[in-house]
């Protein structure tokens, strides 16, 4: 059996995997700036048996790796990211980063350890599989535009059946795996927005057009769109994290910038949100003679995985019996935005989670300082998703 086999020679790599992972979680790199770790990937297949290693693949350094199997089959791609955060580490970890403000704070250091192995160890069992297997390490999937666009634009999906992707989760217990059908976790706009009225003395109001008050209006308003515009039965969030208001006490602000964020759970709710927000910075004009400048962009799309796919996903992970997992559970939503989702508005796939509360049970939220993952997760990622990959790859009956 070639999934028996795969999970023995991963178990003997398991140290291994934990080694690569601190050695990358003490070299973290930003979004669109990680060059040494796309150098350390491309030195991992050197010695690699696989079929084809393309680097800067879409422009920003990703690494598409393919191993062909011996009989034609489906062609699976199976996804990790590479980039880290502007972080300051306060873990006291001994592999604790070496680049000072910059931190592997979302597990994205798991992530490509558990991948790499995984690479090699499917392509030691070359001659058992049927199909292709496509391996995406990216880059940049913490900051818009994000890595996985560039790498789809550069054709990264072209004759792709089916694509996976796993997120280790502090939030989630180690030793369980947790699914979701449909739409999973939110889609993601930014939106910019200048006010411009007309400066003034505190004491003469009249003669002025205070950009602070329209501005604060539209703040307050922006929170009816959720109450009063979108179905109970459906979530959005809209935040102002920004309001630029600084300036003189008794000097009347003539322009005021504020920047915003949306989370949305299905396409449509996104859809209302931008026209309410347009239509509130446009009402601006007429109730209180500003000018209103909004620049509205929509980022990560929501994640949306295929319910066949899911369902066979966590039939499949159920039947693999891994030592190290207890359970494989259906989730609820997740908040966070992804960039795989866009991966998912092209071809069919599941994106899942693996448990990885630290073994103190003192879980820091993913983009922490003190964030820290529980490394059991890194063999079970690879497990678990060699059990997908074998369950679409299996080509030695
Ligand atoms: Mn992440």
């Amino acid at each position: 059996m070639l999934l028996d086999e795969l999970m023995a020679n991963l178990a003997a790599k398991k140290e291994r995997i934990i080694d690569i992972r601190r050695y990358l979680h003490e070299h973290p790199e930003l979004s669109f700036q990680e060059e040494e770790t796309a150098k350390y990937i491309e030195e991992f297949y050197r010695e690699v048996p696989v079929d084809a290693v393309e680097t800067n693949f879409g422009g920003n350094r990703g690494i598409v790796v393919t191993i062909k199997g011996t009989k034609p089959g489906k062609t699976i791609a199976i996804r990790a990211d590479f980039d880290a955060l502007p972080i300051k580490e306060e873990t006291d970890l001994p592999f604790a980063s070496k680049n000072e403000g910059v931190m592997h704070a979302c597990g994205h250091d798991g992530h490509t350890a558990y991948m790499l192995v995984l690479a090699e160890t499917l392509a030691e069992h070359k001659e058992q599989l049927k199909g292709t297997i496509k391996v995406i390490h990216q880059p940049a999937e913490e900051k818009p535009p994000g890595g996985a666009i560039g790498m789809i634009k550069a054709g990264v999906l072209e004759g792709v059946d089916a694509i996976f992707g796993i997120h280790v989760m502090t939030n989630m217990e180690t030793g369980k795996i947790f699914y979701r059908s449909g739409n999973t976790q939110t889609g993601r706009s930014y939106f910019k927005l200048v006010v411009k009225g007309k400066g003034g003395h505190g004491s003469s109001p009249h003669l002025a057009n205070d950009a602070i008050v329209a501005a604060s209006s539209f703040v307050m308003n922006l929170q009816t769109i959720v109450s009063r515009r979108i179905n109970p039965f459906d979530t959005a969030s809209i935040t102002i994290g920004n309001f630029d208001g600084k300036g003189t006490f008794n000097v009347i602000k003539d322009t005021v910038t504020l920047e915003g964020d949306v989370r949305t759970m299905s396409p449509g709710t996104r859809e209302t949100v931008e026209n309410e927000v347009r239509a509130f910075a446009e009402g601006l004009e007429r109730s209180y003679g500003v000018k209103v400048d909004l620049e509205y962009k929509n980022d990560y799309p929501v994640l949306c995985n295929d319910p066949e796919i899911t369902e066979h996903v966590a039939l499949v992970l159920a039947k693999a019996s891994i030592p190290e997992v207890e359970a494989v559970l259906e989730t609820p939503p997740q908040p966070p935005s992804e960039d795989f989702a866009y991966y998912l508005e092209k071809v069919p796939g599941c994106f899942f989670y693996v448990g990885a509360t630290p073994e103190s049970g003192e879980a820091y939220p993913h983009h922490h300082p003190k964030f820290d993952i529980n490394e059991k997760s890194l063999i079970i990622s690879a497990k678990a998703m060699a059990a997908v990959v074998a369950s679409y790859c299996d080509g030695s009956e």
